[in-house]
């Protein structure tokens, strides 16, 4: 795997670190993209605490200058960006009934079309390389739904739909596209999880725990190395059993 060039969004903290340091000692040359990641002390002090050297790109992929601006930066830095993993996501959880069309959009923009427009970025130089691997992190709740969380579960729903699409229109070009969906993964976004839903989710979990950051990572780089070349539009959970 040693050459090309990932990035990874959300890489500042959770699954996206996991990845961004499973991908560095795979041997890529690894881009980590968050909102604030540049210049930020403590992720560079967990990387090279790994001596992981990734390179930090800020980026808001709920702007579409934003993410236009900063992949061409990635681009030009990098001259290439090999495999994309669409990780950033964010969840305004409440009732449908109630939910005010800001958090719908809001999550919408930045889960569904922020991906989108990150993918539409690296196409180009993937098609021309006739090589590349997209790897969407969706979710078991855009698998089976959840109650609560209707716009993050269509976003997460939108990626798979996404995905498949993308694998049929890229896959003469040498292009894989596939989703990683987590179940239930111990990070700052299920931290503030009552405690009650915590305990009632890791009772539906098969194997009997919560998954690590560190369980997604072996997924993602499983499907950005070589030996994932003849996967596409596939949808790999990593829940531990608790959706089948
Ligand atoms: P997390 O700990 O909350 O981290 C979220 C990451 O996304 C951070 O790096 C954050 O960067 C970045 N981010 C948020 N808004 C962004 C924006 N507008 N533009 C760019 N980056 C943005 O999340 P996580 O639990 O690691 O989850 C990672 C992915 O896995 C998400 O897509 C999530 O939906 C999915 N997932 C998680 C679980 C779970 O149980 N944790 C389960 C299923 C799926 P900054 O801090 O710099 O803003």
């Amino acid at each position: 795997m040693s050459n090309r060039v990932a990035l990874v969004t959300g890489a500042s903290r959770g699954i996206g670190r996991a990845v961004t340091l499973g991908l560095c000692r795979a041997g890529l040359d690894v881009i980590a993209a968050s909102t604030s990641i540049e210049g930020s002390a403590e992720f560079a002090e967990a990387m090279s605490a790994a001596e992981a050297n990734p390179m930090c790109l800020n980026v808001d992929l709920g702007s579409s200058e934003s993410i236009k601006e900063s992949f061409s930066r990635a681009l030009q830095a990098k001259g290439r960006i090999d495999v994309l993993v669409n990780n950033a996501g964010i969840t305004r959880d409440g009732l449908a009934v109630r939910m005010k069309p800001a958090d719908w959009d809001l999550v919408l923009r930045t889960n569904l079309n922020g991906a989108f427009l990150a993918i539409q970025q690296v196409l180009p130089g993937m098609m021309r390389n006739r090589w590349g691997r997209v790897i969407n992190i969706s979710s078991v709740v855009g698998q089976a739904g959840s109650a609560g969380q209707a716009n993050y579960a269509a976003s997460k729903a939108g990626l798979i739909g996404l995905s498949k699409s993308l694998a049929q229109e890229l896959g003469s070009r040498g292009i894989t596209v596939n989703v990683v969906a987590p179940g239930f993964i111990e990070t700052d976004m299920t931290k503030v999880l009552p405690e009650e839903r915590k305990q009632k989710v890791l009772a539906s979990i098969p194997l009997e725990r919560a998954g690590t950051p560190e369980d997604i990572a072996g997924a993602v780089e499983f499907l950005a190395g070589e030996r994932a070349g003849y996967i596409t539009g596939h949808v790999l959970a990593v829940n531990g059993g608790m959706y089948m």
